[in-house]
């Protein structure tokens, strides 16, 4: 979990003032319809403005709880499993917000993302569902593998080595102690190709931040835990994972 306290702070700003901004643009909203109703217009127009009024009061509370959420978990207390399921039905249309709020706000675009994954792991850490290890996919990118090496373990992690030179050696060690199974991917078409031969029931996914979150809009119907990579060397070459931070979360989803 290295990793993830490392970015944890400033995701945690921006994730409370991206979803405050929400909020305040919402009321800002409901205060010029009630305005607007308020004053002498026509009939249609209080309607118009009533359905309007309602869509912004649904935005407003779905944000409220989320953020109401996402502070209670943030200090480890309880949540109600509606509320849980509610930030949870509300993660992808809340992406959304968060871009066009991080733009607004002149936020970088990869702190933003950063912000989306960690609400989304902290959820998911915040549920006491359990797996088995065989149902656990591991989906790494290629860029984890040094380039120098000719293994091809796209096809097999198993061809690796484990000469301790990069990552895929530790993968091929967590898949044989905990007997989860791990992929190395070239691409989304590739692991999506896996999940759906594979079938797991939990995905822990590597990669950057981009990747992640195409993967957590794309994946809906299996629970993806999100980890960012370290690029020591520029984007998608020799990239590099904690293990200790992969090992520790599958440990945390796995059934003693
Ligand atoms: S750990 Fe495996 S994949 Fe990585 S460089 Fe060594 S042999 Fe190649």
């Amino acid at each position: 979990m290295m990793n993830e306290k490392k970015h944890s702070s400033s995701a945690f700003q921006t994730t409370i003032s991206l979803l405050l901004f929400w909020l305040l643009m919402s009321a800002l909203l409901i205060l010029l319809v009630s305005w607007l109703i308020s004053g002498q217009h026509l009939a249609a127009y209080l309607v118009f403005n009533g359905l309007l009024f309602l869509v912004i009061l649904f935005f407003a509370v779905m944000v409220l709880v989320s953020l109401f959420t996402f502070f209670r978990i943030w200090y480890n207390k309880t949540v109600p499993k509606q509320m849980l399921q509610c930030t949870k039905a509300s993660l992808n249309w809340i992406y959304p917000l968060l871009k066009i709020a991080g733009k607004l706000m002149k936020k970088d675009k990869d702190d933003v993302r950063k912000a989306f994954t960690l609400l989304n792991n902290r959820l998911m850490m915040s549920e006491s569902k359990k797996y088995k290890g065989q149902d656990i996919l591991l989906l790494t990118p290629h860029c984890l593998q040094k380039a120098h090496c000719s293994i091809k373990v796209t096809n097999d992690i198993e061809l690796c080595q484990e000469c301790g030179v990069c990552n895929v050696g530790d993968l091929k060690y967590l898949q044989r102690t905990y007997g989860v199974r791990c992929d190395v991917v070239t691409g989304g078409t590739l692991a999506r190709r896996r999940i759906k031969e594979k079938k797991p029931k939990l995905i822990i996914a590597v990669a950057c931040e981009r990747d992640l979150v195409s993967g957590l809009m794309d994946i809906k119907n299996i629970p993806v835990y999100a980890i960012i990579n370290d690029r020591p060397e520029g984007p998608c070459y020799n990239t590099v994972v904690q293990k200790e931070e992969v090992e520790n979360t599958i440990k945390h989803f796995m059934t003693r």
